[in-house]
């Protein structure tokens, strides 16, 4: 299986990728995530993604895709693989065409003012990349791995703004370059909530595809 999980900054497609990664046991893929990684290396590249990120601007397309392809080319994505912060533009959406048939798109969809919220309170691992919130989650460590918990450079006010306002302008595109195939949900309740009717879609599809 072949997903796409759709959805501005901080609507909660990594939790939910998470889960599904889990459950129908395919890797997740966040240029996010990968980018991070890259971006800890003090080299040319780290540098430049580092500026990028933490102004909330996007990595350029070319650059993007290029990660992206020699990352499912992986031998762990021959079964399928989520798709969590790619593709963020037209342009990538029309690369990855060229690259791999998708079957399903996922939008998880959100209010502005509550991802804001939400943004502002998440704490990062640095480490194993698991994430937390402050109203629900007061320590200042890990649960999983025990390093000190950071707020993303990019979590801070003035770049969710700039995050949402690309989002807008580059990324919600993708919802109509995808109308005939979109399967939508609301992120709005909990994680269990919000993955509940996911399941129920993905498990019909399995069966219609096997
Ligand atoms: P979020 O979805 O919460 O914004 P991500 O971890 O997905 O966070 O992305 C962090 C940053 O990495 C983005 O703000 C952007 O700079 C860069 N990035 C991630 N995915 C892409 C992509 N597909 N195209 C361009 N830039 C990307
Ligand atoms: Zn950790």
């Amino acid at each position: 299986m072949k997903i796409i999980l759709l959805g501005a900054p901080g609507s909660g497609k990594g939790t939910l990728a998470k889960q599904i990664s889990k459950d129908f046991s395919i890797p997740q893929i966040s240029t996010g995530d990968l980018f991070r990684k890259f971006a800890k290396e003090d080299s040319q590249l780290g540098r430049s993604l580092n500026e990028y990120m933490s102004s909330g601007k996007l990595v350029p397309d070319s650059l993007t895709c290029q990660i992206l392809k020699t990352r499912i080319e992986g031998k762990d994505c021959r079964n399928g693989f989520i798709l969590d912060g790619f593709p963020r533009t037209i342009a990538q959406a029309q690369a990855l065409e060229k690259i791999t048939n998708i079957d399903t798109i996922i939008l998880v969809d959100l209010d502005f003012k509550i991802i804001i919220d939400r943004l502002s309170k998440r704490r990062t691992c640095p480490e194993c990349g698991e994430i937390y919130n402050i109203s629900s989650y007061s320590n200042k460590s890990c649960a999983k791995c025990g390093a000190e918990l950071i707020q993303r450079d990019d979590d801070k006010p003035e770049t969710i703004k700039n995050r949402l306002e690309v989002y807008e302008e580059k990324t919600s595109p993708l919802i109509n370059f995808y109308s005939d195939r979109l399967f939508k949900v609301s992120s709005a309740g909990s994680p269990e909530e919000t993955y509940r009717p996911v399941k129920t879609f993905l498990e019909a599809m399995e069966i219609v595809n096997e």
